[in-house]
């Protein structure tokens, strides 16, 4: 059964539990101090990178009230149906699809310093090249291409082969289900506290098929709620049942935010 990776934005609290976790399964490296500067935004670092696959997005703005209101975006590869990134790069193999899950997988180990095309053709401004800094600043640029992929050695139980997890590694302590049986989740929607990243069978978003950009696509990105699109909670609840109550999280942030007069999003916004 194809499975679609759901982020529902009316549930994301910025946290960046996605980005680390994503971090963390694919052992990405620490960004060095300068690449982290803070450029005035809560969002950090200021943009994906090689070693960064998934980034959340702070977008801030002003209530009419004058209150500064946030909301938040993981951003990383749509997984996209006919992906241009893979259209356009030269290197046979070294793009592909996982016609099971949908995943987009570039195997940066076969670009051989070629052009990096697909960076400059995603539409989403997705894959980046690796970088070096020496203790100059002086940046050095390697066409080797990077980018969320979908978690698809966990999710296929895959490890092992072009993936990033470490020979050694106990794949049952990670979650990653010894068998080619497509059962694990992203790392991304594991850690979610808010359940706002779902990984859910395909069949279950049938309703949508009128949203836009219709077409199989392993990520979509909902910016309304799951209950719009008619999928129940407790259909939710199946696909991924370790989830706690978003909306006491959501209450607890916005305690938090509301001394500092940061507003959060209302719930009712995102109906209609
Ligand atoms: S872990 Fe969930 S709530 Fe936190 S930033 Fe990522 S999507 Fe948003
Ligand atoms: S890298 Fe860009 S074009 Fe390729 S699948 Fe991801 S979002 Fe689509
Ligand atoms: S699916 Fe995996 S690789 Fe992609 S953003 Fe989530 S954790 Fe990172």
């Amino acid at each position: 059964m194809a499975k679609v990776k759901v982020i529902d934005l009316s549930l994301c609290q910025g946290c960046r539990g996605c980005q680390v976790a994503c971090k963390q399964w694919n052992q990405l490296p620490a960004i060095t101090e300068e690449e982290g500067l803070n450029k005035g935004s809560y969002e950090n670092p200021p943009d994906l990178s090689a070693k960064t696959w998934n980034l959340v997005r702070f977008h801030e703005f002003l209530n009419s009230d004058g209150s500064v209101q946030f909301t938040f975006f993981p951003d990383a590869c749509r997984h996209c149906p006919e992906p241009f990134c893979m259209q356009y790069c030269p290197v046979e193999g070294a793009i592909t699809k996982d016609p099971d899950t949908g995943a987009v997988v570039i195997h940066s180990e076969l670009c051989g310093d070629c052009c990096g095309e697909c960076v400059a053709q995603c539409p989403y401004g997705i894959p980046k090249l690796e970088t070096s800094m020496d203790d100059d600043g002086a940046v050095t640029t390697y066409y080797r291409a990077h980018k969320c992929k979908l978690c698809n050695d966990r999710v296929t139980g895959s490890v092992g082969g072009d993936n990033t997890v470490a020979a050694g590694q106990d794949q049952t302590a990670l979650g990653v289900l010894p068998s080619t049986a497509i059962e694990a989740v992203p790392a991304c929607a594991k850690t979610c506290p808010a359940g706002a990243i779902q990984f859910i069978d395909e069949s279950l978003l049938t309703n949508t098929n009128t949203y836009p950009g219709t077409g199989y696509s392993a990520q979509w990105i909902l910016n309304r709620s799951a209950e719009d699109l008619g999928l129940t909670p407790a259909t939710m609840a199946d696909a991924q049942p370790s989830k706690i109550e978003p909306h006491d999280r959501r209450s607890a942030l916005a305690g938090l935010l509301k001394p500092l007069g940061i507003g959060m999003p209302k719930d009712d916004k995102r109906k209609g």
